[in-house]
């Protein structure tokens, strides 16, 4: 992940995330979701929303989602059977998007260049990347991304900055499914 410079994704995996998100903030917890994908050199492409087993508890004051080692060790597995890759880990917070203390201890994405990302006020939200906290790992400290890192790393810089966005993205992701370009 540490070489990679755009992430691509659908409108449906934002929607996925946020629904699963909120299923969990309607029941008064925050969620947890892991992103899968691929990367080929300085791409990366958001190809499965993974939903793992947790423990949720109420406060992040207590850790606020809780996955297990065994998940730990199924994940891995279906990651080494599929050959997917670990892309982003997205959770949900009561109240505003950061990292906290114990979202930098817990990780479970630990690779250099991994995202993490915080959806605030349990998901309620619309399913906008702009409007979460965007985390990367470097150099074993998580760095907080500027709206305009976060611009320029999900999509393109063509699909959010212009006006056309919509329809160059759709352009965008079909394209991938051919021949991968980022
Ligand atoms: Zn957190």
């Amino acid at each position: 992940m540490k070489d990679v410079k755009t992430v691509t994704l659908s409108e449906s995996v934002l929607a996925e995330t946020n629904q699963a998100l909120r299923m969990y903030g309607e029941r008064g917890y925050e969620g947890f979701v892991l992103w899968f994908g691929t990367i080929e050199d300085q791409c990366a492409y958001v190809e499965r929303v993974y939903v793992p087993t947790q423990d949720s508890i109420q406060s992040e004051e207590g850790v606020g989602y809780l996955v297990s080692n065994n998940t730990l060790f199924e994940l891995n597995k279906f990651l080494s059977e599929t050959g997917l890759r670990m892309i982003a880990q997205v959770h949900s917070h009561p109240g505003r998007a950061y990292h906290s203390a114990t979202d930098d201890q817990y990780a479970v994405v630990t690779i250099e260049g991994g995202l993490s990302l915080v959806v605030p006020y349990f998901a309620r939200g619309p399913a906008d990347i702009m409007q979460w906290a965007v985390y990367r790992l470097n150099h074993g400290f998580w760095n907080e991304l500027s709206l305009r890192e976060t611009r320029d790393l999900f999509y393109s810089k063509t699909t959010v900055t212009s006006g056309s966005s919509r329809s160059e993205f759709i352009a965008r992701w079909k394209g991938r499914l051919k021949g991968k370009t980022c």
